[in-house]
């Protein structure tokens, strides 16, 4: 009878140790749980840390970056475009004051736009030029840009990868050629508004253009040469022409007349600097474009702009 008490009380005793030790046992497994739970939940945590530090890191330097580029001059053309198309308009303006044509062999034209933008031609003048896949230099004018609308057009110009460059602002003969003698005063100021008017129209603050157009012509004009003496310590280039379709000379003439003059003018020459106006009231020139264009492709010329 008390051995049998006795094993009794041993097996509960043993149930007892037994039910504590697995009581222990759990305990220690939830410590466990919980410090590896909080040990994963921390790692979770550094890692997400990191993570959100590299982008934060990233988006720092890409904002760098793009901070810099915007700071950057941008000279005639967006970057993008001048990189394929752009051709030093120091070597055009060389080329053309000394006649010589021959470019090394290599066949290119400019296709160069007078006195825009605007708002009747210069959109078409766009049209044509993407659908051929070529570029165009645009020398604008102050007059035009002052146009209402006008500053839109630009910048479809701008982001069509046109070139654009500076025709003065005033386009007036007898202001900046007073007895057709270059004044310097009027001429500077002259440009240097319209330089000004581009950066404001196009909205980009960083813009300029190292190529300029004498309204009529550099060649027209008495005692140029203080024009020469300025551009060159600028580091700029004046751009007159060595073929046109003459939408500017003489009677009006029709798209059939100004595509003949287009390639007669131009025939024999490796190097062509196309004179046309995309102004009002030229809409036989947008008639012309695409014919013009079409013509020189097929003669293996390749469509640069000047920057
Ligand atoms: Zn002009």
């Amino acid at each position: 009878m008390k051995s049998k008490k006795r094993s009794k009380r041993n097996t509960s005793k043993r149930k007892a140790s037994n039910f504590s030790f697995k009581k222990i046992l759990l305990f220690v497994i939830i410590i466990a749980c919980l410090a590896g739970g909080v040990k994963i939940g921390l790692a979770y945590k550094e890692e997400q840390q990191a993570l959100q530090n590299q982008k934060a890191q990233k988006e720092e330097l890409a904002k760098e970056v793009e901070e810099k580029e915007k700071n950057q001059p941008i000279v005639g053309q967006m970057p993008k475009y001048k990189a394929i198309y752009g051709v030093d308009s120091q070597k055009v303006w060389n080329a053309l004051n000394t006649y010589d044509y021959d470019n090394g062999g290599k066949k290119e034209i400019f296709l160069t736009f007078d006195d825009g933008p605007s708002l009747t031609n210069t959109p078409n003048v766009i049209k044509i030029l993407n659908e051929n896949n070529v570029k165009g230099t645009f020398f604008v004018i102050g007059k035009s840009l002052k146009i209402d609308g006008a500053p839109a057009i630009l910048k479809e110009l701008y982001n069509n990868g046109m070139a654009i460059a500076n025709h003065s602002y005033s386009h007036d003969y007898a202001y900046l050629y007073p007895g057709r003698v270059v004044n310097m005063d009027n001429f500077i100021s002259d440009f240097n508004k319209n330089d000004e008017l581009i950066k404001k129209s196009l909205g980009v603050k960083n813009f300029s253009t190292r190529v300029i157009r004498c309204p009529g012509g550099q060649i027209s004009w008495k005692k140029t040469e203080p024009i020469n003496d300025y551009l060159i310590k600028h580091n700029m280039t004046s751009m007159d022409w060595n073929a046109l379709n003459g939408d500017a000379e003489g009677p009006k003439k029709n798209a059939e007349q100004l595509y003949q003059e287009a390639v007669k003018s131009g025939h024999g020459k490796n190097l062509i600097v196309l004179l046309m106006h995309d102004t009002y009231g030229k809409e036989e020139t947008v008639k012309a474009l695409d014919r013009i264009i079409k013509h020189y492709k097929k003669l293996g010329y390749e469509f640069k702009t000047l920057v």
